[in-house]
């Protein structure tokens, strides 16, 4: 992408409405627009990283064996009548009226719709265990929507929902789903840390919450710091197996990690004092386990071997997508803007022309954005006949992790720069090697 015809309104003013640094850069990025409370039109740069937030989210879970499908956000009134949610669920659901009169609402979630799906067609224990799930938009009516898409009320959500023929069946559902989040965060360069947590409205069981540690999280958390030092890597793992999803689970889930609603003082105070935290973290994802909660009342059954109709088991589990954006900028960022992970970042790489109309610059930049391109990467070149400070100033503030810097003088000893993002250090290379750096730096990223 060229900049002089890209669509990037930049601010050079801080939002006064923005609270907190990610919704206030944001902004600043020209990534995202108020359209009103809590509702928000996507721009075309943050639209770039919340498409490659979705690519992650379904790569890992198709390699984790779930399917994906699409449900309407208008949903009819009947079916949460039959769950008994539609009065339980309060404030928080956006009622809507159609023509005829006929009560519809905004989907805050999908558990009936989805089981409503398995009831019209799934008969046999044969068709278990079942894993469907999408990325859609989610309305909830928040008291207090704030901080950009960390609490919006339009927000786009992985929402998955497991059917299984035995509790036994639908915790290992619940275990891969544990370990395919892990691995999920992690490829967006993020530590997500699971934590016992408490079921609220979609009832349940089990329930984990993933939690980014951030100054400005809403929940408050406690742990023993040696959670923080685990990570899960590019390990290899079965998701079919009971043993390995299990293991990781334990590996992940033994050390005390909870939210406030589930914290223990006295447990707590068994841990040793210097490994003891508190601190604050902003929930990205939370897994459940609620076994026949759904299925029964809704009628979801299969016939066992031995002929006999039994409820499934099921789970529900959601990554919060648009919210990660903001969970992605509290935790990587510095006092001149966004530092995006290579896994999530909206551009691979930027091209700064130092000297915009000087023939040999033009020439060596065109270069290094073709051969960028033919390599399989999005640069995006800064061709603006703007300053050079100014250049940089935008290139930091959208934060690509790294940036090719091209001028007059540098080209005489036939060197480029290359700089990193996050520690700004820079080399000087021919442009050729500063290609293949750039490459081989994304190579583990895919
Ligand atoms: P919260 O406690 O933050 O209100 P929740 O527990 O009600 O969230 P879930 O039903 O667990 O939310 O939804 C799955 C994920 O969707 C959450 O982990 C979160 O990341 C995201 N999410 C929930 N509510 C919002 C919101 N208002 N704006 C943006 N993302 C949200
Ligand atoms: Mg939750």
């Amino acid at each position: 992408m060229r900049l002089s015809r890209y669509f990037l309104p930049v601010l050079k003013e801080t939002p006064a409405e923005a609270q907190i640094v990610s919704h206030r850069l944001m902004l600043r990025a020209g990534m995202i627009k108020q359209a009103s409370a809590g509702i928000y039109s996507w721009l075309p740069l943050g639209f770039r990283v919340l498409e490659r937030i979705q690519q992650i989210v379904h790569e890992e879970q198709e390699r984790a064996g779930h399917i994906p499908l699409l449900m309407p956000t208008l949903q009819s009134a009947d079916l949460w009548r039959e769950s008994g949610r539609y009065d339980a669920y309060g404030e928080e659901m956006l009622r809507i009226k159609d023509r005829g009169g006929r009560d519809l609402l905004f989907s805050p979630t999908a558990e009936e719709l989805i089981t409503d799906i398995f009831r019209s067609y799934v008969k046999s224990y044969k068709d278990v265990p079942l894993t469907l799930y999408q990325i859609q938009w989610k309305f909830r009516d928040e008291i207090r929507p704030r901080f950009g898409v960390m609490r919006g009320r339009e927000f786009l959500m992985k929402d998955g929902y497991n059917f299984d023929l035995t509790k036994e069946a639908a915790l290992h559902a619940y275990n891969r789903h544990l370990v395919s989040y892990l691995r999920t965060y992690e490829r967006m360069g993020l530590k997500a840390i699971p934590m016992r947590a408490d079921s609220g409205p979609i009832g349940g069981e089990d329930t984990h919450e993933f939690l980014v540690l951030a100054e400005t999280g809403e929940s408050e958390v406690f742990y023993d710091s040696e959670v923080t030092d685990l990570t899960f890597g590019d390990r290899a793992i079965d998701y079919d197996s009971v043993e390995q999803c299990q293991g990781v689970l334990e590996e992940f889930t033994s050390r005390y990690a909870r939210t406030d609603e589930t914290h223990d003082e006295a447990v707590f105070n068994q841990i040793p004092e210097e490994r003891r935290r508190v601190a604050r973290g902003i929930e990205v994802g939370q897994i459940f386990y609620f076994g026949t909660k759904y299925s029964e009342p809704l009628g979801a059954t299969v016939q066992d071997a031995e002929g006999n109709k039994v409820p499934v088991h099921m789970g529900s589990h959601g990554i919060g997508v648009s919210r990660l954006l903001g969970a992605l900028i509290e935790a990587n960022h510095d006092d001149k803007g966004i530092i995006w992970p290579e896994g999530v970042t909206p551009f691979h790489c930027g091209i700064v022309n130092l000297k915009q109309g000087d023939a040999a610059a033009d020439a060596a930049c065109e270069n290094l954005y073709d051969q960028l391109k033919t390599a399989g990467l999005e640069p995006l070149y800064d061709d603006r006949d703007e300053r050079a400070g100014a250049k940089f100033a935008t290139m930091d503030l959208i934060g690509l992790p790294w940036r090719i810097t091209v001028g007059p003088r540098g080209l005489k000893n036939g060197v480029v720069e290359l700089t990193s993002r996050r520690t700004g250090e820079s080399v000087e290379l021919a442009p050729e090697a500063a290609v293949h750096q750039v490459t081989e730096i994304y190579r583990k990223h895919p």
